[in-house]
C-alpha cells in the first residue's frame, strides 16, 4: 500500500488541534483500506499545550508522528523539517488552523495517481480575511511573476501534495532563508491545480500581521530573483541622459551668448557625473553580488522529468 504524509506544522494551536484531529480521523477512516497514514506534527516552539496534546493523540494512535523543535524556528524551517522527516511516498502539507480542508485529500490524491507530482490547493474565495489583505496578496503575486522567469502559481499557499521525487528534491535543497513558495514553483515537474474555499481560522489567533507579511514578501522576491540588484544599474542611466542633455544645453548656451561656464553649471554637471558613476558601480558590485546569492544556494542546475520515457529520480543529481 502506498503510504501518504500528511504535514502539520503546528505552533501554539491548542485550540484548533481537537477540531483537526477529529476531521483529520473521518477522512483517513474513510481512505484506510487504500493507503497507509501517517500524520507528522511539527511543533514549532509553542508555549501553549500544542506539543503535550500531540504526544497523547500519539498514545492513542501511532499514525500520528512528531518532531518537536527547541525553540520557535518559523513556518518555512517547520515545513523543511516536515520535508526531512516523513517517510510517506507523497506529503500533504496542512495548516492546524482547519483553514485547509481535509475534505480536499481525496481529490489531491486523485490526480497523484494521474500522475501529476505537485498538485496544489488555489483559493477560490478566502473568508474571514480583510480586503485590504486579499489585496495585497494578488499585487503581490503580480509583482513577483513579473519579476522572474519561473512560472509562479497564483493565489496559492503552502496547502499541496508532492510526489516523493519533489520532496527528496526539497530535501537536497539547503538554503538557509527557505521561501517554499518559491522552491515549489522553481522544481517546476507536473504541476494540477485544485480549486477550493478557503475556510476562516477555527480557533486560536494568526500569527501573521503585516509586518510578518512584508518580511515574507521581501523574502519571496529576494528568493526569486536579483533583479531589483539591477535597479541601479539601470537608474545610472537617466542620470547620465540628464548629464548629457544638460552638457550639451551648458556648451550651446555658453556659445550662442559668448560667456564661460559659470560656477553653478560646472557644479551640476559634477554632480551629475560623480552620482551617474556612483550609481553605475553601484550596479555593478550588485551584478556580482547577484551571482554570488545565486552559487552559494547550490541548488540543482535542472531537475529531469523523465528520460528515456521512465520518471526520474533525480536520486544521482541529488547525491552528487
Ligand atoms: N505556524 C508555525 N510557526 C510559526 C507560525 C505559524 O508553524 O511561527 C503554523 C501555524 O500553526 C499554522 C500555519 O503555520 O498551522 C499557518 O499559520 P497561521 O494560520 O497563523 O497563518 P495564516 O493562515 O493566517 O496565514
Ligand atoms: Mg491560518
Amino acid at each position: 500500500m502506498k503510504k501518504i504524509s500528511i504535514i502539520i506544522p503546528a505552533y501554539n494551536e491548542e485550540e484548533s488541534l481537537p477540531f483537526l484531529i477529529e476531521r483529520l480521523n473521518k477522512l483517513i477512516d474513510s481512505l484506510e483500506d487504500k493507503y497507509d497514514f501517517e500524520i507528522l506534527f511539527v511543533n514549532d516552539g509553542s508555549k501553549d499545550k500544542t506539543i503535550e496534546l500531540i504526544k497523547q493523540y500519539r498514545e492513542k494512535d501511532k499514525r500520528i508522528c512528531f518532531v518537536d523543535f527547541a525553540r520557535n524556528f518559523g513556518k518555512e524551517l517547520a515545513m523543511k523539517a516536515g520535508i526531512d522527516y516523513c517517510t510517506g511516498d507523497c506529503a500533504i502539507f496542512l495548516d492546524a488552523d482547519l483553514q485547509d480542508p481535509p475534505e480536499l485529500i481525496p481529490e489531491l490524491i486523485k490526480y497523484w495517481e494521474e500522475g501529476y507530482d505537485d498538485v496544489y490547493a488555489r483559493r477560490k474565495s478566502r473568508k474571514g480575511e480583510t480586503l485590504m489583505k486579499k489585496f495585497t496578496s494578488k499585487m503581490y503575486y503580480r509583482v513577483l511573476q513579473a519579476l522572474t522567469p519561473v512560472e509562479i502559481q497564483v493565489d496559492t499557499g503552502d496547502f499541496r501534495l508532492l510526489d516523493r521525487r519533489c520532496i527528496n528534491v526539497l530535501k537536497s535543497m539547503k538554503e538557509v532563508q527557505r521561501n517554499s513558495k518559491s522552491l515549489f514553483s522553481w522544481i517546476g515537474y507536473k504541476k494540477k491545480a485544485v480549486f477550493y474555499d478557503r475556510d476562516p481560522r477555527i480557533a486560536g489567533k494568526t500569527k501573521w500581521n503585516y509586518a510578518k507579511l512584508f518580511n515574507l514578501a521581501i523574502d519571496g522576491i529576494t528568493s526569486f530573483t536579483t533583479s531589483p540588484l539591477r535597479i541601479s544599474a539601470y537608474l545610472s542611466i537617466p542620470t547620465f541622459l540628464m548629464l548629457i542633455g544638460y552638457l550639451i544645453y551648458v556648451i550651446v548656451k555658453c556659445i550662442r551668448i559668448q560667456e564661460a561656464v559659470q560656477a553653478y553649471q560646472a557644479i551640476i554637471l559634477l554632480v551629475l557625473f560623480f552620482s551617474g558613476v556612483q550609481i553605475l558601480f553601484f550596479g555593478i558590485v550588485g551584478e556580482y553580488l547577484g551571482r554570488i546569492f545565486n552559487e552559494s544556494k547550490a541548488r540543482p542546475l535542472y531537475l529531469v522529468n523523465e528520460y528515456n520515457g521512465e520518471k526520474e529520480t533525480n536520486e544521482k543529481l541529488i547525491n552528487s
